[in-house]
């Protein structure tokens, strides 16, 4: 066989450490293995709701490829994928460039779900790139500075964030902590500013241990957000949203993290998936296609109890690795080993020096879980770009 062609499509969490992995493991020559990603860069997502409320800069969480990379047994491509005709074995590009593959990993991340809610698409941001957190940092500040114009329009200093899942509720801690320095830089009364947090599940954070959620509700009721629990939003208008009961908050902003699906390029290539994921194999492998792998937000995978695992970094990463790995033992007719996530914990946090989380067994709060955070950040640093990458982007 001549030299097999991985393809690998996506430079998230899953994308960039499947080839990070073929990187550290194939010998030169082996495979030829092509990265395709929309930009040059790599973005810590799991840091974007910082930038989107203006608390760190966009570039803060953007790592260059270009420095994680090694040329010489990683082929880079800029390029927006389109489609993926997996049994032609081709990938179109949106510039109609076409790909060929022996081995594809799909990578491609997720898209926000709007579970059918009126006007979401259309008038709520979204916390998904570094394109789309630096338009919600300056639509919050286009607000501010339009209120001083129309001082009777108030409305426009209310933020509406949709969902009090991890997103959301970190997203809610960082713009806690910027309004105080945004109502100083445009002369705006902070009795004025109204930050909603809506989510339509009985709780905040479903799915957590009871004692963390009372903790961050209490942190961050303290630090202004009105929280409105088993509240579905009904619609998203221009003017803000309109609750099932009724109820309208006309608001300058408003920002959707209420749950995301696979990226829907996936579905649109005819893989069979459930709210846009592929049920993989044991390999993290599509069904039917022996030759193509699914990695991170677009894989879906299922627990002990048949529960299917939320979407997370940690997961991503993890099969990241395990599909290189897995890569490698193809190329060189070894055994695969089955992927088997091996949780290490859960940490969110709660604006500066604030967090909640899980750690083994135990539960953290407060500047611990804060710590352990950024602990935690630092090792996927270090992971993807050694001690160099690692203390360039730590901020205490
Ligand atoms: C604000 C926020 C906080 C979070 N916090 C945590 C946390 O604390 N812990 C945790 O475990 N998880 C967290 N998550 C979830 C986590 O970020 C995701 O589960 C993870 O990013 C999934 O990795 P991925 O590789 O599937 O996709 P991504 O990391 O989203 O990467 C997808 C890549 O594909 C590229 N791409 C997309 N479409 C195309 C296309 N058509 N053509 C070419 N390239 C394309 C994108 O540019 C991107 O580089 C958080 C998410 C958010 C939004």
């Amino acid at each position: 066989m001549s030299t097999p062609k991985i393809l690998i499509l996506g430079a998230g969490y899953g994308g960039l450490l499947t080839a990070l992995q073929l990187q550290k493991k194939l010998n030169y020559n082996e495979a030829d293995v092509t990265l395709v990603n929309k930009h040059t860069y790599h973005y810590i997502t799991t840091w974007l709701h910082e930038p989107a409320a203006g608390t760190a800069p966009a570039d803060h969480a953007r790592v260059e490829l270009d420095g994680i990379i090694d040329k010489s047994k990683i082929n880079f491509l800029k390029g927006v994928v389109e489609s993926i005709q997996p049994d032609e074995q081709t990938v179109t590009l949106k510039d109609k460039r076409v790909l060929s593959y022996d081995y594809l990993v799909i990578g491609l991340g997720s898209e926000p779900e709007t579970f059918g809610i009126e006007g979401l698409k259309e008038h709520a941001f979204s916390i998904r790139s570094i394109n789309a957190v630096r338009q919600i940092r300056e639509h919050i500040e286009y607000m501010f500075a339009k209120y001083k114009n129309e001082p009777e329009r108030t409305e426009y200093l209310t933020i509406v964030i949709g969902g009090a899942g991890f997103t959301g509720i970190e997203f809610s801690g960082e713009v806690a902590d910027r309004i105080p320095e945004l109502c100083k830089e445009f002369d705006v009364d902070p009795s004025l500013v109204k930050v909603y947090n809506i989510e339509a599940a009985p709780t905040a954070l479903p799915g957590f241990d009871k004692e963390l959620v009372d903790y961050a509700m209490d942190v961050l009721t303290r630090k202004g957000i009105q929280f409105r629990i088993n509240t579905p939003i009904k619609q998203c208008t221009p003017e803000g949203v309109i609750l099932a009961t009724g109820e309208e908050i006309k608001a300058g902003t408003v920002v959707w993290t209420g749950g995301v699906r696979g990226n829907s390029i996936v579905e649109k290539s005819g893989f069979e998936v459930m709210r846009g994921r592929v049920k993989v194999d044991e390999y993290l492998r599509a069904p039917g296609y022996d030759n193509v792998f699914v990695v991170g937000d677009c894989a879906l995978i299922f627990n002990d109890q048949g529960r299917p695992y939320p979407p997370t970094a940690q997961i991503a990463v993890q099969e990241g690795e395990n599909c290189g790995s897995n890569l490698v033992a193809l190329i060189r007719n070894d055994k695969m080993t089955p992927f088997v996530p091996a949780l290490q914990g859960t940490l969110a946090s709660l604006g500066k020096g604030e967090g909640i989380g899980i750690v083994g067994q135990k539960k953290v709060f407060g500047s611990t879980a804060a710590l352990l955070k950024k602990g935690s950040d630092l090792r996927y640093l270090y992971k993807i770009g050694g001690v160099g990458l690692a203390l360039k982007k730590v901020r205490l």
